[in-house]
């Protein structure tokens, strides 16, 4: 399952909340691959760089691509096995990441992939940020991550209507929260 969306859309949240059902309900490992903490904990490590990633992750800017792909492609041979449920949010952000995902879908062979599409309005998700208040949700940060996360989506969520691999969901995230996760677990066929 890939959680798609733009900032403030709850995919954190809701794919935190698969993974929780999916642990209480289901017998299969589960491993959920989030790019956004994966790079927070890296940029917390020594070294030069993670050093060299702090300023930019603070401008809410993407990282780059050897070093996303290095985190998630290390992931994945850490966590796979035939049965693994793969849950992934904030990735992919950009068409070279789109590509290295897809060859590594390809490699397991998975068969179908939900791409769960979580909309939202500006305003909502402007308001979300604001009162999460983590270090980089400065204004400034919030409008350059929704006109980013709007540019591109657009494209990677085409690409994944084109193939079929893919599957698309779409569910509006505007409900408080529970209300989005039974939307979510029923548009999987989970309950
Ligand atoms: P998130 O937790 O999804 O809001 O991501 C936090 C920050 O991590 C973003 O503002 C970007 O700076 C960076 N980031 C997250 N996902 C990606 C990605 N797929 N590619 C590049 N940078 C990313």
């Amino acid at each position: 399952m890939i959680f798609l969306g733009p900032q403030g859309s709850g995919k954190g949240t809701e794919a935190a909340l698969i993974e929780e059902f999916l642990k209480k309900n289901d017998s299969r490992p589960v491993a959920h691959f989030s790019m956004g903490n994966a790079l927070r904990e890296f940029m917390a490590e020594d070294g030069y760089t993670a050093q060299r990633t702090r300023p930019s992750m603070d401008r809410g800017e993407l990282q780059p691509l050897f070093l996303t792909g290095g985190l998630f492609s290390n992931f994945l041979i850490r966590h796979m096995t035939p049965h693994t449920h793969l849950i992934i949010d904030g990735f992919p952000r950009m068409d070279t990441q789109l590509i290295l995902l897809n060859s590594a879908l390809e490699f397991y062979d998975r068969k179908p992939v939900f791409v769960v599409y979580l909309s939202i309005t500006d305003e909502v998700a402007i308001e979300r940020l604001v009162k999460r208040g983590r270090a980089d949700d400065t204004p400034e940060a919030i409008k350059k991550r929704l006109r980013w996360t709007k540019e591109q989506n657009a494209p990677i969520l085409s690409w994944f209507k084109a193939n079929p691999r893919y599957q698309i969901i779409e569910v509006d995230t505007t409900p408080p929260i529970l209300e989005t996760n039974q939307a979510v677990l029923k548009a999987l066929r989970f309950i």
